[in-house]
């Protein structure tokens, strides 16, 4: 459930008509709404109720300040996987004791921020990374607490570009090896083995491959335990699914997927760890995006938005679907007719539905696209040098920009130009 609703004809972000939003900021913007965003973060943490559990949001779905300002304030810890977004997480006020680090290709530089600033613990993905991250602790002074990330080698059944938990990914150490590189790692003196971390993919419609791929980790916890290991926490990695096409589609709810924790895992006594992205930011955001043409090509329409791939690439990307609806509610029953809904970027990618059924469109009508507040602003580019698009934040009736513009006087002047070129003469 999310916060975007009509009212009296309109589109409205919690109490603020979007229309107001669009006059105020321009289009298009994307726009998210905190009772969205706490509202899901919520539904996780009481899944989880009853079990020792810390839900850290996967910020790479969306990580600008202010969201992970909101997330943090009602409890949430942190999954990062840069540098940068560890410095994002500490800049919003989050405490290097409510971090995750995860990824395949952690810098040593990555890592001595990380061990530097305070961490609860990395998910390590390979050997010659647990050798870099004991070399790191070991020069600091300091002890790195570490999960392994295990690839259960389980079909997540999700988008080819998304799916992380099978043995041909590049994520995680087989399963079948993992006593082994415990093993190892109980050896080196700069690591601290306090758990096991899988994700298998992202988008998951379906409890079944989690409940398979946590039966395996239960299994592993008892043989590390039998090895000597003292395991105590879990991370379970996200990928919950959303609904991005609401008339059919019904993934399962954070509650059922809490109820599958508890039934698979909850023996063990561990700390659970989560980390979903996607369905705390996902429905807690839409693309509002104006129509500059209707054109009528050879037996289809084109509606052609101030929006495109550059803004919004998962339709580009994964194939994605993404409800597009009119600001203005449309009458009960109104007639319907196909287009294809497209960008102004120069290539045919720049398609974000083709044939879609919608009421009449016409020029400088707003639309919005829902789902839209998870990898969407955060895959964004400037591509055609067409400026990163505002986002705007909602709680309650007020509204606030939360990341400008840019305009293109600083988009041009990131630039440089190197001396051996001929200064620039006016003409
Ligand atoms: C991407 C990712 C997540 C979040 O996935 P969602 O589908 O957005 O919930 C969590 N953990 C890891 C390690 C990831 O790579």
């Amino acid at each position: 459930m999310d916060h975007f609703l009509y009212r009296d004809g309109a589109l409205f972000a919690e109490d603020v008509p979007v229309a107001d939003i669009a006059a105020a900021v321009g289009t298009p913007f994307y726009v998210y709404s905190t009772a969205t965003l706490v509202r899901h973060f919520r539904a996780f943490d009481e899944a989880l109720a009853g079990m020792d559990h810390l839900v850290c949001y996967a910020m790479k779905a969306n990580s600008n300040q202010a969201v992970l300002r909101t997330l943090a304030q009602a409890g949430a810890g942190m999954d990062v996987v840069s540098e940068g977004e560890y410095l994002r997480a500490r800049a919003a006020g989050v405490p290097g004791d409510k971090i995750v680090f995860s990824g395949v290709g952690k810098t040593e530089r990555e890592i001595r921020v990380a061990l530097e600033g305070g961490i609860r613990q990395f998910n390590v993905e390979s050997e010659p990374e647990m050798v870099a991250l004991n070399a790191v602790a070991l020069e600091l002074g300091k002890v790195a607490p570490i999960t392994v990330r295990v690839n259960p080698d389980v079909d997540a059944k999700t988008h080819a570009k998304i799916a992380t938990g099978k043995s041909e990914n590049k994520f995680g150490i087989p399963i079948a090896r993992a006593r082994e590189v415990y093993a190892m790692a109980a050896k080196l003196p700069g690591l601290n083995v306090i758990g096991i971390d899988v994700h298998i993919g992202s988008q998951l419609t379906d409890l079944a491959p989690f409940e398979q791929a946590y039966l395996k980790v239960a299994e592993l916890t008892e043989q590390l335990r039998a090895d000597g290991h003292v395991i105590t926490r879990l991370d379970l990695g996200g990928g919950l699914g959303i609904p991005y096409e609401t008339s059919n589609e019904a993934p399962p709810l954070p509650s059922d997927y809490g109820a599958m924790v508890q039934r698979t895992l909850g023996h063990l006594g561990c700390e659970i760890e989560i980390e979903p992205g996607r369905l705390i930011a996902g429905n807690a955001g839409l693309m509002v995006s104006r129509v500059i043409y209707v054109k009528s090509g050879e037996g289809r329409d084109f509606l052609i938005l101030d929006g495109a791939m550059n803004d919004l690439i998962r339709p580009a990307m994964y194939d994605a679907h993404h409800d597009i609806v009119p600001i203005l509610e449309p009458a009960a029953g109104a007639e319907k007719q196909p287009y294809d809904v497209v960008g102004p970027v120069c290539e045919s990618g720049d398609t974000f539905a083709k044939q879609r059924d919608m009421v009449p469109m016409k020029a400088n009508d707003l639309v919005a696209f829902r789902s839209a507040g998870a990898y969407g602003a955060v895959m964004s580019s400037e591509y055609n040098s067409r400026a990163l698009i505002p986002e705007v934040l909602v709680h309650g009736d007020q509204f606030a920009v939360i990341r400008r513009r840019p305009t293109f006087e600083e988009m041009i002047n990131r630039d440089s130009i190197p001396e051996w070129l001929e200064p620039h003469s006016a003409t």
